[in-house]
């Protein structure tokens, strides 16, 4: 099936109502279901509900555990197998620096606000993970520190200058040239930015936990497509595939990288992104710390290890091939290619790959995500994380959406704010 006209093709979906989860991703990850694997029934009368939330990835899982926890009525639907989108094939690596360096996120909105949106992202992963820690059946969860890596134009000089802009916004981390990278993290390139304060985990299972935490406290959830929305009263009217009508005072949409027509933005784009999983290496094959690794090269490669001793490394993007078929059929090419990559980065280790997938990837211009009302809708918010921050930004999303529907506002929402206008 084509899901994309030649001239939208690498812009957005074209066709939301037929994009499958099977069209978001193609292989096998090696993350696991979740213990308490969320059950959904089916919808068979019409309801009225507090909150809606369509869609049960890890935004709309995330969304839920948070507005339970604060008292709210909600339910949640998903037209197909709750975790099983774009967040199964997630490498969730939990980041607090953006897919834009500061320096470039600088350039766009000037210093003084490009450093508050990195404070903020760095606050949202340790809220991330103090809310995860404390949460049963995640034990994938672990804190990593992060190597950003010197590679293609972003050499030793430019990470410096990175470096120094960071410092200068409070943020942690350290430069270290390349003579202390090869003693300290054996790895050979120009120079690196070492800093504390991301994490890993696995993404399904987190999802799944999140789910069943909201589900113990009275989230309802259901197996329903949301197929048009009715906006014009005081309470919205959202419109299932089977005929029934649920009737919500708010409405978040958590529907991943397919956007429902109410929301506009031309502020994002697919592309495709490939990744490999090698089987679990002997111990002493992994670099040092288990550390996330993020390569600063436009073209860029990012590795991360599990709690079985896999590597995990990805990248290769491409936005001109996004036709799912076409997206999977390159994975057995693309994966020759992670492992010549895996083998330069890190000779030591053994290089097959036990899983191969691809996934949809979404990014934006500023790398930062969609977040808050919907323009010209005051009770749909959207809960859009893209880039390879989406698992840190829905965490912010439950933030900034939960007090949102609680009437309130901070200045620093509008950052995210679906109809910002980043400068040229
Ligand atoms: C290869 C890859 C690597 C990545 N690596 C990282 C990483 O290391 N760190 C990180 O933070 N992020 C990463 N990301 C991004 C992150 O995975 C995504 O931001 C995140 O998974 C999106 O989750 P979601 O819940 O918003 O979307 P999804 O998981 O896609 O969930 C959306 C759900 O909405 C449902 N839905 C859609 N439309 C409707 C409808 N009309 N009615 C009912 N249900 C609907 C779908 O069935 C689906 O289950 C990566 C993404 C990819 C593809």
């Amino acid at each position: 099936m084509s899901l994309l006209s030649q001239d939208t093709a690498g812009l957005l979906f074209d066709d939301a109502g037929a994009i499958r989860q099977s069209d978001l991703r193609g292989g096998v990850s090696p993350w696991a279901a979740g213990f308490n694997r969320p059950i959904r029934q089916p919808l068979t009368q019409n309801i009225a509900v507090d909150v809606l939330i369509v869609g049960a990835g890890i935004t709309g899982s995330m969304m839920a555990e948070r507005l339970t926890r604060l008292g709210r009525q909600v339910c949640v639907i998903d037209r197909e197998r709750p975790g099983f989108g774009s967040t199964a094939a997630s490498t969730a690596m939990l980041e607090w620096e953006i897919d834009l360096p500061l320096v470039e996120l600088a350039a766009i909105y000037g210093f003084e606000r490009a450093a508050e949106i990195y404070r903020l992202s760095l606050d949202a992963v340790a809220g991330l993970y103090t809310l995860v820690s404390a949460m049963p059946h995640v034990s994938s969860l672990r804190r990593r520190s992060k190597v950003y890596l010197a590679g293609g134009d972003n050499g030793a000089r430019e990470l410096l200058a990175e470096h120094e802009l960071r410092k200068r916004a409070g943020l942690p981390g350290a430069f270290v040239d390349h003579r202390a990278l090869r003693a300290e993290f054996e790895f050979d390139r120009e120079a690196a930015i070492v800093s504390p304060g991301s994490a890993e985990v696995d993404p399904l299972r987190l999802s799944h936990a999140l789910l069943t935490a909201a589900a113990g406290r009275g989230a309802a959830l259901f197996d329903a497509e949301a197929v048009g929305y009715d906006c014009g009263g005081r309470t919205v009217n959202v419109a299932t595939d089977h005929g029934y009508t649920i009737e919500a005072n708010h409405v978040v949409l958590a529907t991943g990288y397919v956007m429902p027509d109410i929301v506009k933005s031309d502020l994002h784009k697919i592309a495709s992104s490939w990744v490999i999983a090698t089987p679990p290496q002997l111990p002493d094959r992994l670099w040092r710390d288990d550390a996330l690794i993020w390569e600063a090269s436009k073209n860029y490669l990012y590795a991360r290890t599990t709690i079985d001793n896999r590597i995990v490394i990805g990248g290769e993007d491409d936005d001109q091939i996004v036709e799912p078929k076409a997206r999977d059929a390159l994975m057995p090419r693309k994966a020759e290619i992670l492992l010549d990559k895996l083998k330069l980065l890190w000779p030591r280790a053994d290089a097959l790959a036990e899983f191969v997938w691809s996934g949809a990837f979404s990014t934006t211009v500023d790398g930062l995500p969609l977040i808050g009302t919907v323009p010209g809708h005051r009770n749909v918010f959207a809960a859009y994380g893209y880039g390879g921050n989406g698992i840190t930004f829905s965490y912010m999303a439950s933030q900034i959406i939960s007090l949102l529907i609680a009437g309130q506002r901070r200045s620093w929402f509008d950052h995210f704010a679906i109809d910002r206008a980043p400068a040229a």
